[in-house]
C-alpha cells in the first residue's frame, strides 16, 4: 500500500482541529498595530471591526503577540488534548526540539516525568523528525541542481510562498517538515488508535498539520503557551522529580534544528563564510525581501533555508524572559551533552530502521490576489481623505499602512476602511465639534427667542383679556360722564362771575375731563380706535414729538443727543399713534431723571425692521416694576395713569412691531421700538 495514502487514512475519522485567529473587538482599541505588522495584508479593518482574511494569513502569530491589548488569539486544540488524557487515550506529547529553552527549573529528563505524570502515556523528542529531514535534505544537496532550492522547513514561509509567491513553489525543497516526519513515524510503529500530540513555540503548524498535502500525521498540534496552561500547578509547585528517558527514537544533531543554521548544520554540513551558495535568512523583513527578490531573479544561491523567526527558539509562544541567544544555547548545550552520551553507529542503525518513512510532500498553489485598482480609484479616494495634493500625504502610518497611497489602494481593495485615518479623523472632529458649538449656540438663542416669545403672549394675552372689560367699563362711563359735562357746563354758565360755586363747578369739570381723559386711554387701550395708516418718516415723527415736549420746562435741564439715521425709509404707520408712544416713552424718561440727565434719541434700521432707541440716564427700573411694567393702571407715579406703556405696547404689536426694555439700575434705562419696513396698509389698517 502506498504508504502516504495510508498514513493520510489514519485518524480521519477523528474530528479536526481548525484553525482560526480570532479577533475580540471589545478589547481592540483599533490601534492598527496588527495590520502594520502583518506581513500578509491579511488584516481587514471595516466598520470599526478588525477582522481576518484567513485566506491570505499566513499563521506567523505576531498580530497575536504583539497586539498591545491583546485582543487577538488561536482556536487552541488544548481542550481536546485534555479529553484524550481524561479519556485514557495512549497519547504520545511529542516536544518540538526548540523545548529546553523552555525549561529554567527541571532537567529535560525531569520534564519527561512530568509531562508522564500530567497524563501522557509516552513523550518524545521532536527532533528525531529533525534528524530524518536533514539526512533527505543532505541527498537532495548533494545532488546537482537544475534551480536555487528552499528549504520548507518553515511552515510560515511556505506558507507565504504558496500564497504570494506561487512562482517559487517549485524550488521548495519537497521534504515534509520534522512534525510531520516524526507524526508519520509514529503512525508507522505505533498505529491509529494512539494520539499523536505535538508541542510546539509555532503558529503556523497547526495549520500545516491540517493542509492537504501532509493531513492525517499528527492528532493535535498545542503551543508552547498552550502547555504551560496545561502544567499550570505543576509549574507552581515545582517539585523535584526523578528523571525518566524520552520515549521514541533518538535523535542526534537534528536537536539544534530550532536554532538559525540548524538546519544546515544537521545535514552535517560546516558553515563557511566562503561558501557563498548556501544562505540562511531569518527574521520576517529580511526573508520576505529575500524571497521576492528571489523571485524576479535579483539573487541566486544553490540553497537558501528561510526563517521566518530568528530560528524556531524565537517562535511566536516561546517565553521570552531569556535573551534569545540565552535560549540558543540552552538548545545547543543540551543537543551537545546528550550527543556525548550517545555512540554515532546507533544513531545510523535508528535512522536506517524509518528509510521506509515517506518524508516527500508537495504544494499546492494556493495563490492569493488583490484587485489591482487604477490610479482614478486611488487619487479618489486620497481625494476623499484629504490627501491630495501629495503634499498633504502625512504618511504617519497611523492606519497601519506605510503610506498614504497604500492605504489608499487597500482601501480600494476593500480591506481598509477609507475615513479611519487620524489626521483626517482629527481634522473632521473639529469641524464637527465646531458645528455642534454653532447649533448650540444657535439652540440657546432660540430657546431665549421661545421664552421671549412666550412672555409676549402671555402679556398679549392679559392685555387683551383686560381691554376687553376697560372696553366695557369706558362706554358705560362715558355717557354718564357726558352728562356730568353737559351739565356742569350749564351750571357754569348760569353762575354769576363772582358766585363763590363757580370754583366749585370749575373743579367738577377739570376732574370730570380727566375721567374722561382715562376714558379716551382706556378705550385706545382697548383697541377701539382703528387705525389710520400712511406714510410716516419716522425720524420727522421724532422731530414732531421732541418740538412738543422741550419747551416744558421738565426738559429744560435735559440734554437731547440725537443718532438719526437720515436715510430711514418712510414706512405705513398710523402717525398720531405712533406720536403717542414716543411721547409716553419720552415723557417717562424725563420724568425718570425727574427733570435732569441726557435723553439719547437713535434711529437705525436693518433688513426687516427701523428701530428706535430711547435711552435715559434716570435710575433704571426695579425688577418688582418691571415685572408689571406693560400691564394697565400699571403706575408708580402719584398722578400717574398706569396706561402709558400698556397703550404704547398695543400700538406696537398693532403695528407688527417690537417693544424691548433694558434696564441697569443706577445707569438707566433703553426702550428700543422696531417698526417693519414691509408692512403693507391693509395689514395694519385692518386691525
Ligand atoms: P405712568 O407713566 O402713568 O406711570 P406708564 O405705563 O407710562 O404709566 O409707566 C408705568 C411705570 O413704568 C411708571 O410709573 C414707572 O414706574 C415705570 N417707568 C416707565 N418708564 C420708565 C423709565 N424710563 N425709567 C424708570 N421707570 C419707568
Ligand atoms: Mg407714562
Amino acid at each position: 500500500m502506498n504508504q502516504r495514502v495510508a498514513q493520510g487514512q489514519i485518524n480521519m475519522h477523528d474530528k479536526e482541529q481548525s484553525f482560526e485567529i480570532t479577533v475580540n473587538n471589545k478589547k481592540c482599541r483599533k490601534c492598527s498595530y496588527c495590520i502594520q505588522i502583518c506581513p500578509a495584508k491579511a488584516i481587514k479593518f471595516y466598520k470599526d471591526q478588525v477582522t481576518i482574511i484567513s485566506e491570505r494569513c499566513i499563521m506567523c502569530g505576531s498580530c497575536i503577540t504583539e497586539c498591545p491589548q491583546h485582543a487577538l488569539n488561536y482556536k487552541s486544540g488544548l481542550q481536546q488534548v485534555i479529553d484524550f488524557i481524561e479519556n485514557k487515550e495512549k497519547t504520545i506529547a511529542c516536544i518540538d526540539p526548540a523545548f529546553p529553552a523552555i525549561l529554567d527549573f527541571w532537567t529535560p529528563n525531569q520534564f519527561v516525568t512530568v509531562l508522564k505524570k500530567i497524563g501522557f502515556t509516552e513523550v518524545w523528542e521532536g527532533a528525531f523528525g529533525a534528524e530524518l529531514i536533514s539526512q533527505a535534505y543532505r541527498k537532495i544537496l548533494n545532488e546537482e541542481m537544475q534551480k536555487p532550492l528552499i528549504s520548507s522547513f518553515c511552515p510560515v514561509i511556505v506558507f507565504y510562498i504558496q500564497k504570494y509567491l506561487p512562482q517559487l513553489i517549485e524550488n521548495l525543497v519537497p521534504i515534509v517538515s520534522p512534525m510531520i516526519a516524526i507524526g508519520r513515524i509514529a503512525r508507522a510503529i505505533k498505529g491509529s488508535d494512539w494520539k499523536f500530540i505535538y508541542i510546539i513555540p509555532c503558529l503556523a503548524q497547526i495549520k500545516e498539520m491540517t493542509s492537504p498535502e501532509v493531513a492525517g500525521a499528527v492528532d493535535r498540534v498545542i503551543t508552547f503557551k498552550d502547555l504551560r496552561r496545561l502544567l499550570k500547578e505543576e509549574l507552581e509547585k515545582k517539585e523535584n522529580y526523578p528523571e525518566t528517558p524520552f520515549d521514541g527514537p533518538k535523535p542526534f544533531l537534528g536537536r539544534v534544528i530550532s536554532v538559525i543554521g540548524g538546519l544546515y548544520r544537521s545535514t552535517g554540513s560546516q558553515f563557511d563564510i566562503l561558501m557563498d551558495d548556501i544562505t540562511v535568512t531569518y527574521g520576517h523583513k529580511r526573508t520576505i525581501g529575500s524571497l521576492n527578490q528571489l523571485a524576479t531573479g535579483y539573487i541566486n544561491a544553490r540553497f537558501f533555508d528561510f526563517l521566518f523567526c530568528h530560528g524556531c527558539v524565537d517562535g511566536p509562544f516561546i517565553d521570552r524572559d531569556l535573551s534569545v541567544i540565552a535560549r540558543r544555547q540552552k538548545v545547543v548545550r543540551y543537543a551537545k551533552q546528550e550527543m556525548e552520551k550517545q555512540d554515532v553507529l546507533s544513531v545510523i542503525t535508528e535512522l536506517d530502521k524509518f528509510e521506509f518513512i515517506d518524508l516527500k510532500r508537495d504544494f499546492l498553489n494556493m495563490e492569493q490576489k488583490l484587485p489591482v485598482p487604477t490610479e482614478e480609484q486611488i487619487r479618489a479616494i486620497l481625494k476623499k481623505i484629504d490627501k491630495l495634493p501629495p503634499s498633504k500625504n502625512l504618511d504617519c502610518r497611523a492606519c497601519g499602512y506605510a503610506s498614504c497611497r497604500e492605504k489608499a489602494i487597500a482601501v480600494a481593495q476593500g480591506i481598509a476602511d477609507e475615513e479611519y485615518c487620524l489626521p483626517y479623523l482629527l481634522e473632521q472632529s473639529k469641524k464637527i465639534y465646531k458645528e455642534l458649538e454653532k447649533s448650540h449656540r444657535e439652540l440657546q438663542m432660540s430657546h431665549q427667542a421661545l421664552e421671549q416669545a412666550q412672555a409676549q403672549l402671555i402679556r398679549t394675552e392679559k392685555l387683551a383679556s383686560i381691554g376687553q372689560l376697560a372696553a366695557g367699563v369706558a362706554h358705560e362711563i362715558n355717557n354718564p360722564l357726558g352728562t356730568i359735562m353737559i351739565y356742569a357746563h350749564l351750571l357754569l354758565k348760569n353762575l354769576d362771575k363772582d358766585n363763590p360755586m363757580r370754583e366749585d363747578v370749575e373743579l367738577i369739570i377739570s376732574e370730570a375731563n380727566r375721567a374722561k381723559e382715562i376714558v379716551q386711554g382706556l378705550l385706545s387701550f382697548a383697541r377701539e380706535t382703528k387705525l389710520k395708516p400712511g406714510p410716516v418718516n419716522v425720524n420727522d415723527l421724532l422731530e414732531d414729538v421732541l418740538g412738543l415736549v422741550v419747551n416744558q420746562s421738565l426738559f429744560h435741564n435735559i440734554r437731547i443727543e440725537k443718532k438719526i439715521d437720515e436715510e430711514l425709509p418712510t414706512i405705513v404707520a398710523d402717525e398720531t399713534k405712533l406720536k403717542q408712544v414716543f411721547l409716553n416713552i419720552i415723557l417717562n424718561a424725563a420724568q425718570a431723571m425727574e427733570g435732569n440727565g441726557r435723553l439719547i434719541i437713535t434711529t437705525t434700521k436693518d433688513k426687516k425692521y427701523i428701530k428706535i432707541r430711547i435711552q435715559d440716564t434716570g435710575p433704571g427700573i426695579p425688577p418688582e416694576v418691571m415685572a408689571n411694567l406693560f400691564s394697565p393702571f400699571f403706575t408708580t407715579k402719584e398722578k400717574g395713569t398706569g396706561l402709558g406703556l400698556a397703550i404704547s405696547y398695543g400700538i406696537i404689536e398693532r403695528h407688527k412691531g417690537k417693544i424691548d426694555v433694558e434696564t441697569e439700575l443706577g445707569k438707566g434705562t433703553v426702550f428700543t421700538i422696531c417698526l417693519p419696513l414691509d408692512a403693507n396698509e391693509e395689514e395694519i389698517g385692518i386691525k
